[in-house]
């Protein structure tokens, strides 16, 4: 009975499903017996969801009109946008980036500003292109949007960003499609933790610029920027290299406060947008507020208020960075434990640099792999031919060995 564009669907979310097995044993087994490495939230070392205080004051003491009402705007609270670009980009963006038009969208979560931005940016028929390690859902929604996928390398074999494959594959792409939309997830990369360095984006952007023919909208999907350590003066040469990009090129940042303030089931995110063109900009905003308001019509108003609250207020926000950094430094901790053994297993690790994830290449036997760890209930998620073990959900405690029991499993098969 589906419209003819939408038959064949079917929402096969493998994290989702192992999250559940893992549920089941804990219920059977008992926490303590059960690793579950499954789950991309931030949780304690009690393995309970890490939630900012800061976050819970604030929210709680919202007026009851700023948690239950409309949102003021169908494309998010005037404080809300403001303080996203100030997030993302700079504190003093209207003076650094002078010249460049900005707009910014508030959406549900990362998700809603990945969505939006395809719905709008990408033709029919025409290819997104992916890193091979991705988080899949880039994929679906695609599909959802009538698109397919294209996707580079992500590692060349020294473990630096694959510019070559990436270059040929937008070069590939520019002699078919007018418009090319590029997702690049980085800091803290799903499923790696993968980071780029300056120079990295240097040739990414010099290439692109050589590139007049096509349309080129860049997504950045900085989820997890927040858990990111990359020094200020890097992060600042980065952001900056926006600044003169040509007028076919539009850069959208796609951001989630599921990750930042630890509010995943909120549903809070933002498309903010960056051009040197005002009328692409102009286009940005009409385009998205109409599907927004023909989704989910416009985000829950206390959550925006909750951010802009916090951001706002100097000692808040204060209050905010310092929890921030301990979670930070509890990341840093788990990776250590868990790079550590792997060196001292000789396992091989996709290169990690910050955040949530670490994953494990396997090749062929990842689904033999998957299912030897589960029978000693140790469950991962699997990506592609590897495993992605969330450290940002497993206490200190459950890390320690736990190299040494993945490697035993890879090498029964
Ligand atoms: N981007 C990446 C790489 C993610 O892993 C996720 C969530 O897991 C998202 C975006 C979107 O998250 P949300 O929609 O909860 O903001």
């Amino acid at each position: 009975m589906l419209a003819k564009r939408y038959t064949g669907k079917k929402l096969v979310d493998n994290i989702f499903a192992t999250s559940k097995k893992a549920k089941q044993a804990i219920v059977k087994f008992g926490k303590e017996n059960v690793i579950n490495a499954t789950i991309g939230s931030l949780y304690d070392e009690d393995e309970k969801l890490a939630v900012y205080d800061v976050v819970e004051s604030v929210y709680r003491n919202l007026p009851p009109e700023d948690l239950y009402a409309y949102a003021t705007n169908v494309i998010g609270e005037d404080d809300y946008l403001e303080e996203v670009i100030k997030a993302l980009l700079f504190e003093d963006y209207k003076e650094k980036l002078k010249g460049l038009y900005i707009a910014s969208v508030a959406t549900t979560g990362g998700t809603g500003a990945i969505s939006n931005t395809i719905k709008n940016y990408m033709d029919t028929g025409d290819k997104v292109l992916l890193p091979n390690w991705m988080w899949g859902t880039y994929k679906n929604i695609a599909i959802e949007n009538g698109g397919q996928i294209e996707t580079y390398q992500l590692f060349d074999k020294n473990g630096d960003f694959n510019f070559e494959d990436f270059k040929d594959k937008v070069l590939e792409l520019a002699k078919t499609q007018k418009n090319i939309v590029i997702i690049i997830n980085e800091p803290s990369h799903n499923p790696t933790g993968f980071r780029m360095t300056y120079e990295e984006w240097v040739k990414v952007i010099e290439f692109i610029e050589t590139i007049k023919d096509n349309n080129l909208i860049i997504i950045r999907d900085v989820a997890y920027f927040e858990y990111d350590n990359r020094n200020e003066k890097e992060n600042r040469k980065i952001r900056e290299l926006v600044i003169g990009l040509p007028k076919n090129i539009l850069v959208i940042y796609a951001f989630s406060l599921s990750k930042a303030l630890s509010i995943y089931g909120m549903r809070i995110g933002a498309q903010i947008a960056v051009s040197s063109d005002e009328k692409v900009i102009q286009e940005f905003k009409d385009a998205n507020a109409f599907s927004c308001r023909t989704t989910w019509s416009n985000v829950p108003k206390g959550g925006m208020k909750l951010f802009a609250t916090i951001m706002k207020n100097p000692e808040l926000k204060a209050k905010f960075i310092k929890e921030k950094q301990t979670y930070i430094a509890l990341l840093s901790e788990r990776a250590k434990i868990f790079l550590t053994e792997a060196k001292e297993e000789n396992l091989e690790i996709l290169p990690y640099k910050s955040g949530f994830f670490i994953t494990v290449p396997i090749g062929e036997t990842v689904d033999k792999v998957i299912e030897d760890l589960e029978s000693k209930n140790i469950f991962v998620i699997k990506f592609d031919t590897g495993i992605r073990i969330g450290i940002c959900s497993v206490p200190k405690k459950k890390i320690k060995g736990l190299a040494k029991k993945i490697k035993e499993s890879i090498e029964k098969f």
